[in-house]
């Protein structure tokens, strides 16, 4: 399982709606609402 940076929720990979890549890392998301405000502003959320 992976955490979704924008709400914290633990995300399936396969399962997940979408993945954003940054910094080198992936990142997956539950919805695609938390996709969107990561991709705007990605160093908000990532670690
Ligand atoms: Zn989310």
């Amino acid at each position: 399982m992976q955490k979704d940076p924008v709400c914290g929720m633990q995300v399936d990979p396969a399962k997940s709606v979408g993945s954003s890549e940054y910094n080198g890392k992936t990142y997956y998301f539950c919805s695609a609402s938390c996709k969107q405000k990561f991709d705007r502003d990605p160093k908000q959320y990532a670690k």
